[in-house]
């Protein structure tokens, strides 16, 4: 009788001292991130993601072709326990700034009102919501650009979005707060062992690291090889016990557990 009554609060304590340290009992946590709903993601993505049966996190454009063209098989694969998440309507990015003559005079950032931005935002949450049933939503900033004419355009949004993903390279401590600019590393033309050399940091520092994929194998300018992609895929599937692969959303979620104050 009394061990029935110790054991429960024994296993409680050290559940406590687990949360607190770990990433769900392993030394890192990885998160896969696809952006801007390419045809590529259904058509060789998700494959390789699901034959070694991991988890990933698809930020879609909700007007984007690729999008528009397969809501059914987008819905398959919320039902296979990867992550829509949210990438906007028409993908708005701050065309004034330099580098970015591919933003059109219909999208630009610069010319929107905050109330159309949180507008698009809301109707893709409603959207995906359609498709896989979900409330909990996490975002990710177009072109990484967190601000529309100096304002903080998520501000009026945090109780709607759970977490957002930054583009600044940086590794996720267990304790951060930052929850709506979490860091990630952009990939474009990196080889599998460089990509293997990056969840290895976040292995010796304890932390997390967040893939940010557009192409993979084709079809945008920033890009990375299937074959680059499946070695990073095999090694965190070799390395499951240390590595917790696993979405943006879950691991937003954990960092929130562990840091009940992150809401920055
Ligand atoms: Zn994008």
């Amino acid at each position: 009788m009394l061990l029935k009554r110790v054991f429960p609060f024994f296993f409680f304590l050290v559940s406590l001292t687990v949360v607190g340290q770990d990433w769900n009992k392993k030394r890192s946590a990885v998160v896969l991130t696809y952006d801007d709903a390419l045809n590529v993601h259904l058509d060789q993505v998700v494959p390789a993601l699901d034959s070694v049966k991991l988890k990933g996190t698809f930020f879609l454009t909700a007007a984007a072709p690729a999008f528009t063209k397969r809501l059914l098989e987008w819905k398959k694969v919320a039902g296979n326990q990867h992550e829509l998440a949210n990438h906007t309507l028409f993908h708005p990015c701050d065309g004034s700034k330099p580098g970015r003559n591919f933003v059109t005079p219909d999208y630009n950032l610069a010319t929107y009102s905050v109330r159309r931005m949180t507008d698009e935002i809301r109707m893709t949450n409603a959207t995906l919501q359609a498709l896989d049933g979900k409330k909990e939503r996490t975002f990710a900033y177009p072109c990484g650009d967190t601000h529309l004419n100096g304002v903080p355009y998520l501000d009026g949004l945090k109780a709607e979005l759970v977490a957002a993903r930054g583009v600044q390279s940086e590794l996720v401590p267990i304790k951060a707060t930052n929850l709506y600019t979490l860091g990630s590393y952009m990939i474009n033309g990196q080889t599998g062992d460089e990509l293997i050399a990056l969840v290895k940091k976040a292995m010796d520092t304890n932390s997390m690291i967040v893939f940010l994929f557009h192409g993979v194998g084709g079809e945008h300018s920033l890009n990375v090889s299937l074959e680059a992609h499946r070695k990073l895929l095999q090694f965190l599937k070799k390395n499951e016990k240390d590595i917790w692969t696993t979405t943006f959303l879950e691991a937003a979620k954990h960092l929130k557990a562990n840091a009940p104050a992150a809401k920055k």
